[in-house]
């Protein structure tokens, strides 16, 4: 690479380097003895200068070439005109590449205009030399981060025709700084982004960094944080807990959690939680501690809240009369209040005996039945996932207590949390009924044989065969008549549910046809319809019921009987049979004087009717719907009623399908 000597001194003639020294030579040869000495002292002066120039231009040559840093001379408009080799490989151009060039072409569009002022400013002497940071574009089309000095290299005229620059490349550090301000940026929106109070502190626990949630709790600027403590933003009290909590994190090393409870001026009382984390350097040395910190003053007030009403339902689980177990989804339980103990036989101390105690239980239903598994109040709760209610079970336990028991079972209304139980004890009222049951079937017992003799006594004093009464005695007759007719029919009535409810053998089910079941009710009935002047439809299904024939003949005629009892003349009763998926659904329709909507369960417990005065208008005993229900869930059915006063009745009872084909008819 050439020196262009032009700002050494642009007067000289290049081709020459050494021009005063030849013209000297060519007088040497005219000059007098005198001069002759004098000219060759300034010649050797010359020679000496000349001499030392050569050597200064080596020794910038070489600082030039061997320097660790870019170099480079350029004209007014950034022209080249010498690059140092550490320039070109800054760049990443040989010289041969550059030459020719201006800087311009290399440097970063965005700094194009700083580089001109730098020119402009050092052109007008406004400025000796000129200092920025820069970015040059190499040859890669990377960005090149450089320290550029610029100043003026004058001529002999002091005409500033040149610049040198130095170059310091400072990409690296750029590098770094910018990774550390895109770091720290970084942090700050990650603080910020944090709804909770963040902080950094260093290790004399000054703060070196909070986040805005921070700053807004405690009406501060995030900077006006930065090198305070605790001690000068908090109440002593306060900063001297954060100092020792912040403290034991550092000498523990540990990362631990802690809960304060402030006072804020108005009084009120504040809990925070903050967790603190200590912080290592690269090294494993502590360099301070960081922290999160959580408002939870209405979490404490809700746990506080959820403590006292668990304490209240605890007390009240405890004392109350019912038992009550909950359960997890495979019916382990969980827990027992003192009364499920006791019915249960559960040890009062020991609950990992509950689930085998538990298991040893003996469960009867009414009919003295050993219940299955699957059929236990909780499991069908569990399975079927709906409320099971009122289920009457006898629990025996190992050591043969029994308690007769009234159990429901609700799932808890969250997924997978099993379910609440509870027992009530009714082996009290199940005695009493047991004595009203015995009494009843035997007074009936007793009953049924002197009311037969009796009903055909007055029967046969009716015909008139040993006498002819009076008006009076023929009226009285008449009344006696069917006073016993109803008492017949009430024995009959009270035996029949009696055998329903205790007989193994109340209900022989086989395959029956629903189209003659309806035809054979419809036409027992008629004779009571034609004398009510009600009419009857019927609408039904040509197929078979797994069913007692006689049973459900029975159920029909007694809804039927009831319809056309509260029915007015002329209208009409509708009775259907629908299938419904894997059964049969019985309607039986009427338009009477319906039933208040509080009776609508009632009626079918036995002697419930709506009104007393029914039984004596009516003739009933309040005893035929008790002996449907049994019968129909004997079947494992249901029956229902829908009403509205005044509107009208619909009767409902479903049985289970029998192997049939269906078709549909209606007949009026
Ligand atoms: P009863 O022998 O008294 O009819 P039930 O058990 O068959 O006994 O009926 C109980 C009561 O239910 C009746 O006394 C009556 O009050 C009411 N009831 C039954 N069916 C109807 C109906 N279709 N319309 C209005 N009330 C009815």
């Amino acid at each position: 690479m050439d020196i262009c000597t032009d700002y050494i001194d642009s007067s000289s003639d290049t081709s020459d380097p050494y021009p005063d020294f030849s013209l000297r030579q060519e007088g040497e040869a005219v000059l007098p003895e005198s001069l002759e000495l004098k000219v060759r002292q300034r010649t050797s002066e010359l020679q000496q200068a000349n001499e030392r120039l050569r050597e200064s231009a080596e020794r910038f040559r070489a600082i030039f070439e061997g320097a660790a840093i870019g170099i480079d001379i350029f004209d007014t408009c950034g022209n080249f005109i010498e690059i140092n080799q550490k320039l070109c490989d800054i760049l990443g151009y040989t010289w041969a590449e550059l030459e020719g060039h201006s800087c311009l072409d290399f440097t970063h569009p965005d700094d194009i205009q700083i580089t001109l002022d730098c020119f402009q400013a050092i052109l007008t002497g406004e400025v000796s030399s000129y200092c920025f940071e820069k970015r040059f574009i190499n040859k890669q089309g990377e960005i090149v981060w450089t320290n550029l000095t610029v100043s003026p290299l004058p001529n002999a005229a002091k005409k500033i025709n040149h610049f040198i620059a130095v170059i310091e490349d400072i990409t690296p550090r750029k590098q770094t700084e910018e990774s550390l301000q895109t770091s720290e940026r970084k942090l700050k929106a990650f603080l910020d982004n944090i709804p909770d109070i963040a902080w950094l502190k260093d290790k004399k626990q000054k703060y070196i960094a909070v986040n805005e949630a921070f700053a807004t709790a405690f009406g501060i600027k995030p900077e006006d944080f930065v090198g305070k403590t605790d001690w000068e933003i908090c109440p002593p009290y306060i900063a001297e807990k954060f100092w020792y909590d912040t403290l034991d994190v550092m000498v523990s090393g540990k990362r631990k959690s802690f809960e304060t409870k402030l006072v804020d001026s108005d009084l009120n009382t504040m809990w925070f939680e903050s967790i603190k984390n200590p912080i290592y350097d690269s090294q494993g040395e502590l360099i301070g501690t960081a922290g999160i910190a959580r408002n939870i003053t209405e979490r404490k007030r809700i746990e506080e809240e959820l403590k006292r009403s668990q304490e209240q339902y605890k007390a009240l689980f405890e004392i109350l009369p019912i038992g009550v177990c909950v359960t997890d989804t495979q019916g382990n339980i969980l827990e027992a209040n003192l009364a499920s103990k006791q019915i249960l036989g559960l040890s009062k101390e020991d609950c990992s005996q509950w689930n085998h105690q538990a298991r040893q239980l003996q469960l009867l239903d009414p009919k003295a039945k050993v219940m299955e598994t699957s059929q236990f109040t909780c499991v069908r709760a569990l399975t079927e996932n709906k409320i099971i209610k009122d289920r009457e079970t006898l629990i025996v336990q190992p050591h043969g207590k029994s308690t007769w028991v009234s159990i429901s079972a609700a799932p808890i209304p969250l997924s997978d949390c099993g379910v609440v139980v509870t027992y009530v004890d009714i082996t009290d009222r199940k005695k009493a009924e047991h004595i009203k049951d015995e009494f009843l079937a035997i007074t009936s017992h007793e009953l049924r044989t002197p009311l037969t003799s009796l009903r055909g006594a007055l029967g046969l004093l009716a015909t008139g065969q040993l006498g002819i009464l009076n008006e009076q005695g023929k009226k009285l007759l008449n009344f006696a008549l069917a006073d016993t007719e109803r008492l017949t029919r009430l024995v009959k009535d009270i035996l029949d549910l009696q055998s329903l409810k205790f007989s193994k053998n109340a209900i022989e089910q086989s395959n029956c046809q629903i189209d003659t079941l309806l035809d054979r009710a419809i036409t027992a009935i008629l004779p009571l319809a034609d004398e009510a002047r009600v009419k009857l439809s019927v609408t039904r299904v040509t197929g078979n019921i797994w069913a007692d024939r006689d049973r459900i003949l029975q159920v029909l005629t007694n809804l039927l009987e009831n319809a056309i009892k509260f029915s007015p003349a002329e209208s009409t009763i509708r009775v259907t049979a629908q299938e419904e998926q894997d059964r049969i659904l019985f309607k039986v329709k009427d338009r009477g004087k319906g039933i208040p909507s509080d009776k609508i369960e009632s009626i079918f417990a036995p002697f419930e009717q709506v009104d007393a005065s029914d039984s004596r208008a009516y003739g009933g005993t309040g005893l035929g719907l008790a002996i449907c229900r049994n019968i129909v869930e004997q079947h494992q059915g249901h029956i229902w009623v829908e009403s509205t006063l005044g509107i009208g009745s619909t009767f409902y009872f479903t049985l289970p399908l029998g192997n049939r084909k269906l078709g549909v008819e209606t007949m009026e």
